[in-house]
This record gives C-alpha cells, structure tokens and sequence, in this order.
C-alpha cells in the first residue's frame, strides 16, 4: 500500500483526525479508535513502514524512540507500573493496518471484566 492511500500516514499528517497523546517531528500516538484494553493507544512512526519485516537499519533510532514515547504515554496515562507493547508483521500474525504500529495496552486494574491474560497468544 502507498503512504497516500494509508490511514495511519493520514492520521500522522491531521488528514484523519486521531485522539492524539504525542507527537514530534517522527513519531505520532493516539487512542485506538476500537480499544481492546481500557487504555489502548497506538505508537507509529510518522514514516511509512508497512511492515515490521521491511525494517532497515534506517529506521532502528526511530523505532527506538517509539518504545521510550510508549513509556512516556504509559506513565502519563498512569499505566506506567502495568502494560504491554505489541506489534503484528503480516495479515497472518493479525496485522490489519500496514504501517508499522506499536499497540500500548493497559489499564485492567480499574475494569476487572477486561482483565489480563496471562499468557502471551
Ligand atoms: P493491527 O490489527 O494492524 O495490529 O492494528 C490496527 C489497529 O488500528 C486496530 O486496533 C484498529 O482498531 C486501529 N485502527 C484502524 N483504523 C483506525 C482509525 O482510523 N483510527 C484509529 N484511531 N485507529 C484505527
Ligand atoms: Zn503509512
């Protein structure tokens, strides 16, 4: 898929308005707009990555920083102590968005019928 047809790059960009948590010059989060978690947000780099297996060493400071921006929006949304950070590359593995995507999930301690699993699928 091209960056001008992809929804994540439009959502970085303001085309597709977001709930946005972060930004810089690289980086974009925002609120999942289909929560899986009471607290799920979603950590992209601004460039277009369609999938994690095309990664090049180019993008290794970027998708770095994308894990330290995952940490900062944890503690800011007081999930500092208790989340996960997933991401699927390919539409077998779940991927359903083909902009590389870091998915921040947390928050079960005040909605015990989300509760977590336990075991990673
Ligand atoms: P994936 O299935 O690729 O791992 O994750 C894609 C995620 O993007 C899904 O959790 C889905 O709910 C979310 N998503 C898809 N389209 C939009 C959108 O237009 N806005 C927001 N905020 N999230 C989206
Ligand atoms: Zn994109």
């Amino acid at each position: 898929m091209e960056p001008q047809n992809c929804v994540f790059c439009k959502i970085a960009s303001g085309e597709i308005p977001s709930k946005k948590e972060y930004e810089d010059d690289e980086i974009f989060a925002f609120h999942d707009i289909n929560p899986k978690a009471p607290i799920h947000v979603l950590v992209i780099p601004k460039k277009h990555i369609p999938r994690l297996v095309e990664v090049s060493e180019d993008d290794v400071e970027v998708l770095g920083r994308c894990q330290l921006v995952a940490a900062q929006v944890a503690k800011k949304l007081n999930i500092g102590d208790a989340f996960r950070v997933l991401t699927a590359s390919g539409e077998a593995a779940g991927q359903s968005v083909f902009h590389t995507h870091y998915h921040i999930v947390g928050g079960w301690q005040e909605t015990p019928e989300m509760e977590v699993k336990k075991e990673f699928p």
